[in-house]
């Protein structure tokens, strides 16, 4: 990836992308994942108080994907898309997004991550888990009620495949089976600058190749395959270090903070996954409140992120942050930038 700095401040007449930081009532009957509201397919969602879990009424895949596939003339091929789709309601309350959530209920919400890897990990016919969050509506999110997605499927995805191997590849080249993750960890820690939180247990950073302006890393010290590897602690950990990051998200413009955040984790087809670290990451697709990153010709085209910002600028922004949210509490204002010269990082 390329860091060019000095073009964040270029001439800007692009669209641009309207917040929705209105107020959310904490219910909304209109919403069909508040509790005792129906859903498209007719169910009615139970008066839940905690978490709520419940199969997607429109899954991605699932026992309805058609039984019979017609292969098509070389060089296609098809299978069958096969799994569970889900969808994790974080709380009842239609407004109450992970950085306002007590650290508490954050920890449920990770451990519910943890059993519903565990579980529908082990389901013969499901390769790999992918649990996501899509928050805001530049990303797409067509209802504000706090959710993430789960896909279950009998096929593995593109970016974990990718970052396996190149773990494996590390693994074999340094020798001794060192992980590509504990040399970035120990790398970020020496550093020091682009770090947000620390403990024992977990570590929170804009990793030193960060693609978008405030992409987060958040991992846990300890390698693990799977979220659902990780003990009490590490959960715990793991959910002071999500209030940690989407609350100075949230401070940084005092609005509600986009972003795609997805668990990365390994297959769970029972093979050898020793060299896979799992982790958090965040994707947030603005670089300037109401500004989107758009992928075009050297992402979509060239296939290499071009960023339009340095992480140690934008880490030195968040880092300033109170990790109290301002609608708890007034918000340090965030920082001016700097503009280093541009960059190859790999
Ligand atoms: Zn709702």
């Amino acid at each position: 990836m390329i860091v060019a700095a000095h073009r964040q401040s270029r001439p800007w007449v692009g669209a641009s992308i309207g917040v929705d930081d209105a107020r959310l009532p904490s219910y909304d009957e209109s919403c069909y994942l508040c509790p005792g509201n129906a859903r498209v397919s007719g169910k009615v969602n139970p008066r839940y108080s905690g978490i709520f879990v419940f199969d997607n009424d429109h899954p991605c895949v699932g026992a309805d994907a058609p039984a019979e596939i017609v292969q098509p003339p070389a060089p296609y091929s098809v299978r069958r898309a096969d799994g569970v789709a889900r969808v994790i309601c974080y709380s009842p309350r239609h407004d109450l997004t992970l950085a306002r959530m007590p650290v508490s209920d954050i920890e449920v919400v990770v451990d519910t991550w943890r059993r519903e890897t565990h579980d529908l990990g082990a389901r013969p016919e499901v390769n790999q888990v992918l649990i996501f969050e899509n928050k805001g509506e530049v990303v797409g999110v067509s209802n504000p009620h706090p959710h993430a997605q789960i896909y279950a499927t009998n096929f593995t995805w593109q970016t974990f495949d990718t970052e396996l191997s190149a773990q494996r590849r590390y693994a074999r080249d340094t020798g001794a089976g060192r992980g590509l993750f504990d040399d970035i960890i120990r790398a970020e820690e020496e550093d020091g600058r682009r770090v947000l939180y620390a403990d024992e247990h977990v570590i929170a950073f804009l990793p030193y190749f960060a693609r978008y302006a405030y992409e987060v890393y958040v991992a846990p010290r300890r390698r693990v395959a799977h979220v659902s590897d990780l003990s009490d602690h590490e959960i715990a950990a793991l959910a002071r270090a999500l209030k940690d990051v989407t609350v100075r998200y949230d401070n940084l413009w005092r609005q509600s903070f986009p972003y795609v955040m997805p668990l990365h984790q390994a297959p769970t087809d029972g093979g050898d996954y020793r060299d896979f670290h799992f982790f958090v990451g965040f994707l947030p697709p603005l670089r300037r409140p109401n500004t989107l990153k758009y992928l075009a010709g050297p992402e979509i085209g060239g296939g290499n992120f071009l960023s339009d910002t340095s992480p140690e600028a934008m880490a030195i922004e968040l880092r300033a942050l109170s990790t109290v949210h301002y609608l708890d509490e007034r918000a340090t204002p965030p920082t001016t930038p700097t503009t280093p010269a541009p960059v190859q990082r790999a």
